[in-house]
């Protein structure tokens, strides 16, 4: 540490992406990104002579990449906020919305980007439990008077809400915000987005990291009332007025309008899951009952750390985390069909050992 960081930030806790080694080539299960390539669309807008017009800046309003945005999901374009990841979207939402000492809630166990805004931030934050079975209890979140975030499908088990039980959080408080991350929306999920039409105290964010297979692009967004989207971008263009690259404006305005190639690789990402899924249970993992392009999984003869361990020696890398009440699990992304066919026999090979050990 610096002699001249600033004294609030100094107990700081960042945000710890999925790990990404470079010692040898990895099956890499271990951030939820996908091993497809993006739509055919971004190949061809992201060309040659969009790299020699680079010298200027790209439009700081992103008006073509928000209309592109508005169009596919039925809403004006004054009604998008499009940002750097849905982490940057995020970020912005809560550096609009959210002063210190202010009270937010979200699950103890969900996407951890949350925790750490808000502890550097100084917001008052509340971590409320998941029940036994890692489902959020829609009642505990009616109750509260504290602004929320919800991850819906969450993050890292998988699980999801209906779009019925969210409403009713939503409708209970006019004047508390609520913000629902979709970062999984595509894979066979109900948007809330439609709400957004009838509620001016939500806000709904998804990514292109994910079902459009863009992390590396880094393009996110945000759909709510055009009072929020504009308050939003209000405070981006005191921070950072160009966050948008014309590489990612082009390739997500591209991505964006290519629904066919969208619904063909969740398709695909979804078939593979179940395939997946239905071999791990036969080899005894519990597989929490999946809603996004990754399982949550645990085995009665080995405990998460070992697992994640062991996958890493073979050139496997999924996710572990080291806290209590998630400690036996581990979250693996669906790969392709390939790779999580070698996944599979790795496992298989893994428990042998394990049983052979045993007796
Ligand atoms: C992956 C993920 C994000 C981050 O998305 P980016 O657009 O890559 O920043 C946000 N929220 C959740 C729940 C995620 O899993």
């Amino acid at each position: 540490m610096s002699y001249f960081l600033c004294d609030e930030f100094q107990k700081m806790e960042p945000y710890i992406p999925g790990e990404q080694p470079k010692d040898q080539a990895y099956i890499k299960l271990n951030a939820n990104e996908s091993s497809l390539p993006p739509s055919p669309r971004v190949f061809d807008a992201v060309s040659q002579s969009r790299i020699r017009g680079m010298g200027h800046y790209a439009d700081p309003h992103c008006k073509q990449l928000r209309k592109a945005i508005g169009d596919v999901y039925g809403v004006n374009a004054d009604r998008v906020f499009v940002g750097n990841g849905a982490d940057e979207v995020l970020g912005f939402c809560f550096m609009s919305f959210f002063s210190p000492r202010m009270k937010l809630c979200f699950p103890d166990i969900t996407y951890d980007f949350y925790r750490t805004y808000a502890k550097t931030n100084r917001i008052d934050f509340e971590q409320i439990p998941l029940d036994a079975d890692f489902h959020v209890n829609v009642e505990d979140y009616i109750a509260t008077d504290r602004d929320i975030v919800l991850a819906n499908p969450n993050n890292p088990t998988g699980l999801a809400l209906s779009v019925s039980d969210i409403e009713r959080v939503v409708a209970v408080r006019p004047k508390r915000l609520v913000i629902i991350d979709e970062a999984y929306i595509d894979y066979g999920n109900e948007s809330c987005i439609p709400l957004t039409e009838k509620y001016a105290n939500l806000i709904v964010v998804q990514t292109f990291s994910k079902s459009r297979n863009l992390a590396g692009a880094r393009i996110g967004f945000a759909i709510a009332s055009k009072e929020i989207i504009e308050d939003m971008n209000k405070i981006k263009f005191t921070f950072n007025p160009f966050n948008m690259s014309a590489f990612a404006l082009a390739a997500g305005s591209a991505a964006v309008q290519d629904t066919t190639y969208l619904e063909k690789c969740v398709h695909s990402v979804l078939a593979t899951r179940v395939r997946v899924q239905k071999a791990l249970e036969k080899m005894n993992f519990f597989v929490a009952e999946p809603h996004a392009n990754f399982l949550f999984v645990s085995h009665p003869y080995i405990s998460g750390g070992e697992l994640c361990k062991m996958l890493k020696e073979r050139g496997i890398l999924v996710r572990h985390y080291d806290e209590a009440r998630i400690r036996d699990y581990v979250r693996m992304t669906i790969g392709t069909g390939e790779e999580m066919d070698k996944v599979l026999q790795q496992l298989h090979e893994i428990l042998q050992e394990v049983k052979a050990c045993e007796s």
